[in-house]
């Protein structure tokens, strides 16, 4: 290895949103903070495609010279506080940065019986549809009932998990003793010995209002049957606090969260691999990076590290001891990964008035598709499709008259017959044929003409999931949530390998989606500025933005 190319406080490995809100908080309290990724953008799996088309608009005699854009990876944003105190806590106002859009109705819920339920924010006007549409079952009282509970489970997270490195019941009641007797009977409430679905089903026995709830857990890449009854806390997240988009695309939170670490002095070294974590006993001296191609080896020490790649990549792939490899086999024996998916980026020269911002189609069975999924390990045979149609909200993401069109399929994680990508990165037999699936299946839903308005065509698989983002069976959501009391816990930020290694991201406390993964990466700041003597509560250094001195605007490469 070459000698050092410099020194810096904080190496921070991966810039996913974990990484870059990590980075932010650090780079605040005064740290020099460097984050290095192997991909050439910033964001993570809050990706970018952008795809020219020039051609004609079906219908209307137009034709038009402009471009598909496409989130590639998340596409709903929840619990937007989350970003908006990043913000605020780097001395900086929201509005500045972010054009955050609420969408209400938040989501339209398509069935193979032809009946579609939009999901409206407002408890009361959700209860009243739901009993015009299902007057014989009348479920609004118990879709009421049930967000009632899901907002305790919410409240009880915020207690005793959010923001707190716990990765155990232990854990949690070290960080929040139960003093407070209206937690303690929360915490009672969390019924342990149940599951998610079963919970909501106490309240929601309606068919199609169960399936629309059961949902929410997708949004943790897990079966609702198989989860704790703590992750309803999901639909009152929704519920109470919206549903949002970024105009401009999610990637915005990335780029923003870039562009303020940039103000802040945090450096960025993209397609770079960071290989190994070197450490001298317990603590990490820093680590060997090269560049994407593996050339221009060289060293960057630091006093900390925050690990952003997948947990399991972290102790398997860049520690090299005994304990990390002992901490690897306990993560890998207590989780399985969580569901991984395909998703089809679909440029059509026509739109389709039935859909709003984002709409699901439903599987006929969440029973069988989630069984196929979670437990069998296949892609389901009948699966649940979510589209996202951002035109609806933001004309400016495709040509006018045009659609960018994404097509979010779950599917079970990486299993080596998954034969999604041939040899040569072509797709493969698997891919060929869940095309058809997927296609079949809009068809179905009002789109039957699609196929003749695809203009353009694009694909992510587990595979690239895998190998692109370094995630541990090409998982969306990192670790799955399945277990009646392991499910609510994810492993620590601390390490507990190294001293001065934290660990953020989805794999990791609190877990994954993008308001999970900004709050793990402030988690292990805090960690982190906690270990060396800093309150994070207090010590804000507030810093004011400042133009970056090179002009070269290094956070303009974020998810771009
Ligand atoms: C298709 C798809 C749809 C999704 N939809 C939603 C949604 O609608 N709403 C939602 O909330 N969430 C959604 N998610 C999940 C959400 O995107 C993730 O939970 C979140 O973005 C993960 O962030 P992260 O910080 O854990 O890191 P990641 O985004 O996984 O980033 C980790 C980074 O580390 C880098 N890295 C890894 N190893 C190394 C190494 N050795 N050296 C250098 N760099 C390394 C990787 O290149 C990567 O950039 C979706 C994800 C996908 C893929």
């Amino acid at each position: 290895m070459s000698s050092s190319t410099h020194t810096v406080d904080v190496v921070v490995i991966g810039a996913g949103l974990a990484g870059l809100a990590s980075a932010v908080e650090l780079a605040a309290r005064g740290l020099k903070v460097c984050v290095v990724d192997k991909n050439d953008h910033l964001g993570g799996k809050m990706n970018v495609l952008s795809v020219p088309y020039a051609g004609p608009v079906a219908g209307s005699g137009a034709t038009v010279d402009g471009r598909f854009t496409f989130d590639m990876g998340p596409t709903i944003i929840t619990l937007p506080n989350v970003l908006r105190e990043i913000i605020a806590r780097s001395g900086r106002s929201t509005e500045d940065y972010i054009d955050l859009v609420n969408l209400d109705p938040q989501w339209r819920c398509m069935y193979e019986d032809g009946a579609v339920l939009d999901l409206h924010q407002n408890v009361d006007t959700m209860a009243a549809a739901l009993d015009k549409q299902f007057p014989s079952a009348l479920p609004g009282r118990g879709y009421r009932e049930f967000v009632e509970y899901s907002r305790r489970m919410l409240r009880l997270s915020e207690k005793v998990f959010f923001y707190k490195d716990v990765g155990s019941p232990i854990d949690m009641m070290r960080a929040s003793p139960m003093g407070d007797p209206r937690m303690l009977a929360d915490v009672l409430a969390m019924r342990m010995h149940s599951t998610m679905a079963a919970t909501a089903h106490k309240y929601v026995r309606e068919p199609h209002l169960q399936q629309l709830v059961e949902h929410f857990l997708q949004y943790v890449g897990s079966s609702p049957f198989l989860a704790p009854a703590i992750l309803t806390l999901i639909a009152a997240a929704q519920v109470d606090q919206g549903c949002w988009y970024p105009m401009g695309g999610t990637r915005q939170v990335a780029r923003t969260l870039a562009r303020i670490g940039a103000e802040l002095g945090v450096t960025y070294l993209t397609s770079t691999t960071v290989k190994r974590i070197n450490a001298d006993g317990l603590r990490a001296t820093g680590v060997d990076v090269t560049d994407a191609d593996g050339g221009s080896a060289r060293t960057i020490t630091a006093r900390h590290i925050v690990s952003n790649c997948d947990v399991q990549r972290t102790l398997a792939g860049l520690l090299a001891s005994p304990a990390a490899s002992a901490r690897r086999d306990k993560v890998a024996s207590q989780y399985t990964p969580a569901c991984s998916g395909v998703v089809l980026y679909l440029g059509l020269n026509r739109q389709y008035d039935h859909l709003l911002h984002h709409d699901f189609l439903f599987s006929r069975s969440a029973k069988a598709e989630f069984n196929d999924i979670y437990t069998r390990g296949e892609p389901a045979a009948d699966p649940t499709l979510y589209l996202a149609v951002p035109s609806r909200t933001d004309a400016a993401q495709a040509p006018d008259g045009c659609e960018s069109l994404y097509i979010l399929v779950h599917t079970a994680y990486r299993r080596p017959h998954h034969d999604w990508l041939n040899a040569d990165g072509s797709p493969g037999p698997l891919l060929k044929s869940y095309r058809d699936v997927i296609v079949n299946k809009l068809r179905r839903f009002g789109m039957d003409d699609v196929e003749q308005h695809i203009v353009v065509e694009r694909y992510l698989t587990p595979t690239h999931i895998d190998q692109w983002y370094n995630a541990e069976g090409g998982a969306i959501y990192g670790l799955a949530s399945h277990g009646r009391l392991q499910g609510g816990f994810k492993p620590r930020n601390r390490s507990l390998v190294l001293d001065n290694l934290y660990l953020a991201g989805g794999s990791v406390n609190p877990g994954p989606g993008v308001p999970m993964v900004m709050m793990s990466g402030v988690t292990a700041a805090n960690a982190l500025l906690h270990d060396i003597g800093i309150d994070p509560a207090k010590a804000s250094s507030l810093s004011s933005p400042t133009a970056t001195s090179t002009g070269s605007r290094p956070w303009a490469a974020a998810a771009s």
